[in-house]
């Protein structure tokens, strides 16, 4: 596992995917830079994104809110007073954790056993294997996950009573039932803000102490009614919004998976008191196909619903994804009440309510929210995608089977030879598809090491431009993941490319 995500990093960081920030001065932790490729592919998924929740529904309108807001907005939201992680250290290692996410890890060796027990069994059952029974009887496996569930639903009670002193036992005991630090000496759990402050203004008297927002959601917020009036918007109604955010993570590793600078894809859903439960389903839903509909695998997704509850809601589940280190968050989609409006109300004093031509009365709306990370969906996507493939003459291949529509490179023209005129023809057929998609061009080494590299890269199609071209009009055209060669004519070329990576 360890490896399989060493590799993703390096992989990423050799095809101009993602690098380290600042590098040359040995980097910034949890914080990084994307290359060509990096950016070609956030761009495709918000763009995936964005389709989907706001050009696929009439009913949901876009914002692109400032990244600076008034500080007042941080302690109505209340982010000023709650929004602290569990802070641990080791005293021995000097090493830093989330208290939380140490806990996590401990049930994730717990999971990790469960696995290596569904693999022994499978293994043993062939085809017979049934999983789902066999994780509900067999009677080791039904005791690692009841332990597993009684550990985070402990964690989960002590932290909402803010119970630090029994975290830290929970952490002691779990030292000792499963070591993981190597050691016992623990300091105490401290509750650790997260927001970045800054200053707004030069002169002395004049600053105005600021906060990077930490999520995009109070930007919609604040701004609810301005856009409903503007686009006389009706209840229901969603805002959407893609853009930065900022958190002083406590726990900085597993790359792009935790940043303490990144990007989030949210949309608020304003609806009618009383009718959060049904659209609660419906926006979990919702969200399950479309992560479905870019068919990485039903397997690889699963919904966790949350015992523990945030301050503003009143239902919250996660889509969690296989990521290489196991099952974790990706998006959250929260039953957020009348929270957050209620307390601008309060906090502004301007009135934040809709009235309602149906039921003929004003209210503040409730909302519901889904929340994903832009990044933390990038890593899902490279990480499934990137894959070591045994070739039928015993060699292997290096793929990155990106879904086609989120390739940043959709097609390589690659002459034969460097010679003959092929060039000039591959490169008039990129300068036609070149207007449609991102294309490039590759005269480099044989065409089989051309086809790898493109491979690596995660480039769908490779057009090869031989010497029949000149005659007949036609190249082959080869598809990354099967690897089948097709003839086609050059003219049948952006159909054929289109059909595969429109959004
Ligand atoms: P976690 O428990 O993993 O810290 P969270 O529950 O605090 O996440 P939310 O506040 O619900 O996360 O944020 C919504 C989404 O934003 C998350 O599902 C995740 O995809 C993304 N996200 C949150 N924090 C980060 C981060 N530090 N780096 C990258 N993405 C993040």
């Amino acid at each position: 596992q360890e490896d399989n995500f060493k590799k993703v990093i390096s992989h990423a960081k050799e095809y101009g995917y993602v690098f380290q920030s600042s590098e040359i001065y040995d980097g910034l932790s949890a914080v990084y830079d994307y290359g060509h490729n990096g950016v070609e592919l956030k761009n495709n998924i918000r763009a995936y994104w964005w389709k989907a929740m706001v050009q696929l529904n009439e009913n949901i309108v876009g914002i692109d809110a400032a990244i600076f807001m008034h500080p007042t907005t941080w302690k109505a939201s209340g982010h000023v007073d709650a929004f602290n992680d569990p802070l641990i250290d080791n005293k021995d290692s000097k090493k830093r954790y989330r208290a939380d996410v140490l806990i996590e890890d401990y049930v994730g060796k717990i999971d990790a056993k469960i696995e290596k027990e569904v693999a022994k069994a499978e293994k043993r059952f062939g085809e017979n294997f049934n999983k789902q029974k066999f994780l509900e009887t067999n009677p080791r496996v039904v005791e690692y996950l009841e332990q597993g569930k009684s550990i985070l639903s402990r964690m989960a009670k002590s932290l909402e009573k803010e119970d630090l002193a029994d975290v830290k036992a929970l952490i002691e005991e779990l030292d000792i039932a499963c070591p993981m630090s190597g050691s016992k000496n623990w300091t105490d759990v401290k509750q650790f803000n997260l927001m970045f402050g800054t200053k707004l203004g030069a002169s002395a008297e004049n600053t105005m102490d600021l906060y990077l927002r930490p999520e995009t959601a109070q930007g919609i917020f604040v701004n609810f009614l301005n856009v409903q009036k503007a686009g006389r918007m009706k209840i229901p109604f969603g805002i959407a919004q893609t853009g930065k955010a900022f958190r002083n993570e406590i726990v900085a590793r597993q790359f792009i998976f935790r940043m303490r600078e990144f990007e989030q894809m949210e949309m608020q859903f304003f609806i009618q008191p009383g009718t959060q439960q049904e659209w609660y389903e419906h926006w979990k839903e919702n969200r399950m196909k479309w992560h479905l509909s870019l068919g990485m695998g039903e397997d690889n997704y699963r919904f966790h619903d949350h015992e523990k509850l945030a301050h503003y809601a009143d239902a919250a589940a996660d889509i969690e994804f296989r990521f290489p280190f196991g099952f974790k968050e990706l998006e959250g989609i929260h039953s957020r009440t009348n929270f957050d409006l209620g307390s601008h109300e309060k906090y502004s004093g301007k009135k934040l309510q809709y009235f309602d031509h149906e039921t003929n009365r004003n209210y503040v709306p409730y909302v519901l929210e889904t929340s994903i990370g832009l990044d933390r969906m990038f890593l899902a996507v490279f990480s499934n995608s990137l894959q070591e493939e045994e070739l039928e003459n015993g060699t292997f291949r290096t793929v990155l089977k990106l879904p086609a529509v989120l390739a940043p490179t959709k097609a390589a023209i690659l002459p034969l030879v460097k010679k003959d005129g092929l060039p000039e023809v591959a490169q008039q057929i990129l300068d036609d598809l070149k207007w449609d998609f991102n294309v490039t061009y590759d005269e480099k080494d044989a065409v089989g090491r051309r086809y790898r590299r493109q491979d690596a890269n995660g480039t769908p199609f490779c057009i090869t431009v031989d010497h029949q071209t000149l005659e007949d009009q036609t190249v082959t055209i080869r598809h990354r993941d099967s690897m089948e060669q097709e003839r086609v004519a050059i003219s049948a070329l952006k159909g054929i490319i289109h059909e595969a990576v429109d959004m």
